[in-house]
């Protein structure tokens, strides 16, 4: 893969895990229990993506980096982008405008939307980031038991293979969340397989599993990624955003 580019999380044990930070051209799920932080990052990184390359965003002197933000779950929080805006010392409006929020009311329309943003960025807007949040909810809701498993998990994949491309095509970095239940008949989501090297062979895709931790800590654990080691980084959820 060329010139694969990458943001910061704010955490440097984060950053660590994932090789340095979120990678443009790879799709990252967050999955985990309901408050383990998933949000959370989804908000930070959209900031972040704003910050110049050397201090770990995407932007350029002339070109401000921006990400999109597909909520499903009507959890974005403009007010904890200026937050965190704050805390890495960005501008709160221009934070906020760099985010293109679209909220999406149903499977069909998630699908839509990111077939849609090829057109955004051929009119020149510069995105380098997508976020969805959360990636599964909409397809859980709507394709409800065992008879409708099989429809779900390929449009499911379809989904991912769209984003995929998206990530690769335009040198994007697509981070998605996935809310499950503790047990581990509850990790529905994503098919490696079905997204592996063999459908795309340029693109990559990381799972953390975040969990909350002690004394109002997280716990972010890789896992299966395809070249670097299945570990932990622990952080923090501040008033200011993420942190070590
Ligand atoms: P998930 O999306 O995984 O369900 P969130 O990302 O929404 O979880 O995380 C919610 C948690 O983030 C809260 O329980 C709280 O601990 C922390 N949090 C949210 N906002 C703030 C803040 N302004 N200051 C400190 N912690 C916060
Ligand atoms: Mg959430």
């Amino acid at each position: 893969r060329k010139n694969v580019e990458r943001i910061t999380t704010s955490s440097h044990a984060l950053d660590d895990l994932l090789g340095g930070g979120l990678e443009t051209q790879s799709l990252v799920e967050a999955f985990g229990e309901f408050g383990s932080g998933k949000t959370q990052l989804g908000h930070q990184l959209a900031v972040n993506i704003q910050l110049p390359k050397e201090k770990g965003g995407l932007s350029e002197p002339d070109k401000v980096a921006q990400a999109v933000y597909i909520d499903t779950e009507g959890t974005f929080r403009p007010e904890r982008i200026i937050q965190i805006a704050k805390g890495s010392q960005i501008d709160p409006d221009s934070a906020l405008r760099n985010i293109l929020f679209i909220r999406a009311y149903n499977s069909d329309h998630q699908i839509n939307i990111v077939k849609r943003l090829p057109s955004l960025i051929h009119e020149g807007r510069n995105i380098r980031l997508l976020v969805i949040d959360s990636i599964t909810a909409h397809f859980r809701a709507e394709y409800v038991g065992r008879s409708n498993l099989a429809e779900r998990q390929q449009r499911l994949n379809q989904h991912l293979r769209d984003l995929l491309k998206l990530a690769t095509v335009y040198n994007i970095a697509v981070y998605v969340t996935n809310q499950v239940m503790a047990k581990p008949e509850g990790f529905f989501a994503i098919d490696q397989q079905a997204v592996g090297g063999h459908v795309l062979a340029h693109a990559i895709t990381y799972r953390i599993f975040m969990r909350k931790g002690k004394d109002r800590t997280r716990i972010a654990r890789l896992i299966d990624a395809p070249h670097l080691p299945e570990r932990e980084a622990i952080f923090r959820i501040t008033e200011e955003g993420i942190r070590d």
